[in-house]
């Protein structure tokens, strides 16, 4: 092929790969159909479903229809909302209490698009300091909040399973655990610790080292002086204790195990202290809740979701090491073509400190509501939410029904007792009733074998209106089971 054909051959491969850059007309259209479906979605919240239902309608060849041809947004628009975005559990609702809710506060969607458009490359430093300061900004942030000294390094990562999993790989690395002591290091954890620390540990391979359940009080907290003769008792038998993993937040309760006395033995004993605070970190911007995180500064690392409490979108968790050389000597890597990431070095960049190179920039996503909005009502949220726990744990008991602990945050744990051995099926139904009417979506737990409601109240959009209608629909449902009973 000469130059002159080469040339027409790319003039003409050129006017189809243009298509991709629609003009500013297509633009600004596409934008307007967009944004009105969003605003419209927000605008209908608390007059639509929390819950759609699972009704396996959906095939992967609704997806693959470009495939004849493409379609034009509105279309597009319609396979969204009628396929996803009006099915399953509605995270966006006020009434979504299952699991822990997320949130989506707005400014973060506006976020995504100037991130989506701008693309910068926020893996490293020199590419785009200013994603990476920013980055590093809410992180210190964050690390200030915990109290930690500023040798801390951290990460903002997809989640808090990701966030948890470097931090385990970060602690095995510290801690030295190698395949010729790992049968005999020890890492302890409770029966409540979230399954993503069984995840991580089996990922970073630790499922040959010994794991050990410390006990719960009754409150489902671990207990230190179980965790205290554990480690004695492993030590006397020759083993190396390493790694222990305490909750703040745990899933099923809220329960937040004693920071500070666990510390303790972890300094006494040279382990790794690991909090996993994926669900409770952001209270400690609540005042009155600040006694809970009594010692969070004396931790090795932290794991805390900006996308559950602090309301972000899905996609936005983080993990902060006390000591950062750390979680860096775990994860960096110096590769001879990225010339530039280690000669124009001045701040630590993301991909030295996680397992990702290229990424979102999800920093963006963070910051832009707290800069538009400031940190006040997100304060008063999470306080919001807090009480709005206690008061379902009142209201629930005065409508005949069990409850679990007082909830430390904003998880509560309630059941009916029918008093025979009919009442896990009877809670079953009850939660399958509430989720029948679909305003409110509410998930289980099973502790001890014995089946439980949760009411886990997460969302920003979530107020008294929200646990009123709970309380509704509970009390209204359980009179209705009792009645058929008696007939
Ligand atoms: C949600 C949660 C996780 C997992 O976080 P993801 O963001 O879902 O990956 C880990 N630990 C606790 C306590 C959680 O509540």
């Amino acid at each position: 092929m000469n130059v002159d054909n080469l040339r027409d051959a790319l003039n003409g491969l050129e006017k189809v790969s243009r298509k991709l850059e629609p003009s500013t007309t297509e633009m600004e259209d596409w934008n307007s159909q967009v944004m009105k479906m969003g605003v419209e979605m927000v605008d209908h919240i608390d007059h639509i479903p929390a819950y759609y239902g699972i009704h396996h309608k959906n095939k992967e060849s609704d997806y693959l229809d470009w495939q004849n041809g493409n379609s034009g947004i509105a279309t597009a628009l319609e396979i969204f909302k009628r396929t996803i975005g009006e099915s399953g559990i509605n995270a966006a609702s006020g009434g979504h209490f299952g699991y822990i809710p997320g949130g989506g506060v707005y400014p973060s969607a506006l976020a995504d698009y100037l991130v989506d458009v701008f693309n910068p490359y926020a893996a490293f430093y020199y590419a785009n300091e200013g994603c990476v300061t920013l980055e590093n900004a809410m992180i210190k942030w964050m690390a200030g909040l915990v109290g930690y000294p500023d040798t801390f390094a951290g990460n903002l990562s997809s989640g808090g399973s990701v966030a948890n999993l470097i931090a385990m790989t970060t602690a095995r690395d510290s801690q030295g655990l190698v395949p010729n002591n790992i049968e005999k290091s020890v890492i302890y954890f409770t029966s409540q610790t979230h399954h993503s620390i069984h995840k991580a540990l089996r990922i970073c391979g630790l499922s040959h080292a010994i794991w050990r359940h410390i006990e719960v009080d009754a409150a489902f907290r671990m207990s230190a002086d179980h965790l205290r003769e554990t480690i004695e008792q492993d030590i006397s038998a020759g083993l190396k204790p390493s790694i222990v993993i305490a909750s703040i937040g745990t899933t099923d309760t809220g329960a937040v195990d004693p920071i500070d006395t666990i510390a303790d033995i972890c300094e006494d004993h040279d382990c790794w202290l690991h909090i996993d605070a994926a669900y409770g970190g952001f209270f400690i911007l609540v005042d009155e809740l600040k006694v809970k995180f009594k010692g969070v500064h004396r931790s090795d690392s932290i794991t805390m979701d900006p996308h559950k409490t602090l309301f972000l979108p899905y996609g936005t968790g983080a993990v902060l090491v006390r000591n950062g050389k750390t979680i860096k000597d775990s994860h960096y890597y110096r590769a001879a073509y990225l010339y530039d990431a280690f000669h124009e070095e001045v701040q630590p960049s993301p991909a030295d400190l996680s397992p990702e190179l290229t990424k979102h920039f999800r920093g963006l996503r963070f910051w832009l509501p707290l800069q538009i909005l400031g940190l006040e009502p997100f304060k008063v949220a999470l306080k919001e939410k807090w009480l709005l726990c206690q008061y379902f744990y009142c209201k629930i008991q005065e409508l005949g029904f069990e409850v679990g602990p007082q909830p430390e945050l904003s998880v509560c744990i309630y059941r009916y007792e029918t008093g025979d051995d009919r009442a896990n099926s009877f809670n079953e139904d009850l939660m399958n009733a509430v989720k029948e009417d679909g305003r409110i979506f509410v998930s289980p737990t099973t502790i001890n074998g014995v089946f439980w409601l949760r009411a886990a109240i997460v969302s920003f959009r979530t107020h008294i209106q929200h646990i009123d209608q709970l309380l509704d629909i509970l009390n209204t449902k359980k009179e209705e089971f009792l009645a058929q009973e008696r007939v």
